[in-house]
């Protein structure tokens, strides 16, 4: 069976379905989701804290106005013991970005905003109450039962969270373990002083023994977090009182309304392959799950569908080979093993599971007390960062490579693989940004405008190709590319730099099209992971 015109099938109307579906229709491919639920999940949330870089994902699937418009900015985390503040970080912006460092809003609102433009979007089809129940898996395409139905699809995600049928059907493990430890996690509504920051605190006066994350929300709405005793319950919390005097403990006597309130437990879980025959894929919960310290979760899930889209559009579309298929888990395999490195730190960190590991979190925040070089080393959550490709078989390889710092918080260069900076701009004589010249192909920046037209000649129709000097009049944007004279930068559909090349030299310009493209000579011999 050929796939041309057959729809790509999404398992799961979650945010990472959702956001895949938004963006491969943004790319004209047809798609259908396929939802268990028999309707939206209006009740509580899950995530709240959003990334600034994720923004831009939800602006190329049309939502991040309205998201933005109801989130709750942030861009200070601040870690306590015993009442005692022992570090601040403020979260830095590379370039200059519209969006905040962080936003706070429910993963619900997210959802609803993500459902209401995909209601407008003829190329999306969402089936509620049509479970994926099984698939047939061949080379060339999927056949997908959902108990009443078969579905003939093109592809098949798996975007249906961390019980993920399509990862079953697809024959994918589920590495990792979950946690015996207990979270209640409360969203109040109170008019509360406290400032607009994340807030952590070890074995504060206010639940002693333990540790209590405080969040602000939108609708004057706070985001409680406390570490729970193993065999918590919250019903009998409720009834025995015990609840409201937690609740008094942090926020006093003021009136509040509890609005959501749950108990969750953690895991960290990788799937060993992201892909099957370059037909299934996994993204989001399906492929790997982290603790919700440091929002690595839900963030690295949108990311997994920026990275899936476009190059699924692009071979769905015939613009670009099958192998392109396969730097998906070469490339997102990596991001979620830098996921559960850093998280499986935090963990070790909040809910030490050995002797050795309880002491050194006791030693350390002890010592972090008086002195301030033991502080780097208290861990409440590495808060989430979008990955660097650089070892991707997409990415052209600089001809000097220099160090990379890969420690939390530490500044990207624009080096390939790199997310590009973002910054104001002109573009044909409208003010505009960076990230928003990235359209659903390539973008090619040159230094020199007097290669335009040759440069276009070599990157095709489906490449955007701009002069940076006509970008901005103050070489903002060169400076933020660390751009030299006569360089070229080629920008992928997902923002990420594919190549610098010193020379913007038309045969370089080709090839380095050709390798983020997936072409077999760049890709073949570094191996076909997921298959
Ligand atoms: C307490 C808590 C706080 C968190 N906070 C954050 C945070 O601040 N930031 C962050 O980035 N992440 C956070 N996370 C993680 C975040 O909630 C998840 O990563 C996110 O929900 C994953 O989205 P998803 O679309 O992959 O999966 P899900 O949200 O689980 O959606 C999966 C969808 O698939 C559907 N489905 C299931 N099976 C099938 C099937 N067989 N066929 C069709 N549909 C199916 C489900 O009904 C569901 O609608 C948090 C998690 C928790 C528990």
């Amino acid at each position: 069976m050929g796939t041309a015109a057959r729809p790509v099938i999404i398992a799961g109307a979650g945010p990472v379905g959702l956001t895949t579906a938004l963006l491969l229709a943004r790319h004209k491919v047809p798609v259908v989701i396929l939802e268990a639920r028999t309707g939206p999940n209006t009740e509580g949330s899950r995530a709240i804290a959003f990334q600034r870089d994720v923004f831009d994902i939800f602006d190329r699937a049309g939502c991040a106005g309205r998201i933005l418009a109801h989130a709750t900015p942030w861009g200070t985390g601040r870690t306590y013991y015993r009442g005692q503040e022992l570090r601040a970080v403020t979260y830095p912006d590379p370039g200059d970005s519209p969006f905040p460092p962080w936003a706070n809003i429910s993963q619900t609102e997210v959802e609803a905003a993500l459902r209401d433009r995909a209601a407008r979007e003829p190329l999306i089809e969402l089936r509620w109450g049509e479970p994926v129940a099984d698939a047939t898996i061949s080379p060339d395409g999927v056949l997908v039962d959902t108990g009443t139905r078969v579905l003939a699809g093109s592809h098949l995600i798996g975007a249906d969270g961390a019980h993920s049928t399509v990862r079953d059907v697809a024959g994918i493990g589920f590495e990792g373990r979950s946690y015996p430890d207990r979270f209640l996690i409360v969203d109040l509504r109170a008019d509360l002083p406290f400032p607009r920051e994340r807030r952590f605190h070890f074995d504060p006066p206010f639940h002693p023994g333990r540790q209590v994350l405080i969040h602000q929300c939108p609708e004057e709405t706070w985001r409680v977090d406390w570490q729970v005793e193993p065999g918590f319950d919250l019903a009998a919390d409720r009834a025995s009182g015990r609840f409201d005097q937690r609740v008094r403990a942090v926020i006093g006597d003021r009136p509040y309304e509890v609005r959501w309130a749950s108990v969750y437990h953690v895991e960290q879980r990788l799937a060993p392959s992201f892909a099957r025959d370059r037909v299934v894929f996994l993204a989001g919960d399906a492929a790997h799950r982290f603790i919700p310290h440091g929002a690595r979760g839900l963030n690295s899930g949108l990311q997994d569908a920026d990275n899936l889209a476009w190059k699924l559009a692009l071979t769905w579309h015939g613009q670009a080979p099958a192998a392109l298929l396969d730097s998906y888990h070469a490339e997102r395999h990596p991001a979620a093993l830098e996921n559960l490195r850093v998280t499986n730190g935090t963990l070790r960190f909040l809910i030490p599971q050995t002797v050795a590991d309880r002491q050194h979190a006791h030693d350390t925040l002890e010592r972090a007390l008086t002195d301030p070089a033991a502080r780097d080393a208290v861990n409440s959550g590495n808060q989430a960062e979008p990955y660097w490709y650089l070892h991707s078989p997409l990415t052209t390889p600089p001809d000097h490579p220099g160090a990379f710092d890969e420690r939390p918080l530490a500044a990207r260069p624009p080096v390939p693989g790199v997310l590009c900076p973002d910054a104001p701009c002109q573009a044909g004589g409208r003010p505009t940004r960076l990230r928003q010249l990235i359209g659903t192909g390539f973008l090619l920046l040159l230094a020199d405008p007097a290669r335009l037209t040759e440069a276009r000649h070599a990157a095709g129709p489906a490449t955007r190709v701009h002069a940076l000097p006509h970008l901005d009049d103050d070489g903002r944007i060169a400076a933020l590319l660390s751009a030299t004279p006569g360089s070229a930068h080629l920008i992928r559909p997902d923002g990420h730099i594919a190549a610098v090349l010193p020379t913007a030299d038309t045969e370089q310009i080709t090839a380095a099209i050709h390798r983020a493209c997936g072409a077999p000579q760049f890709t073949e011999s570094e191996g076909q992971p997921g298959r």
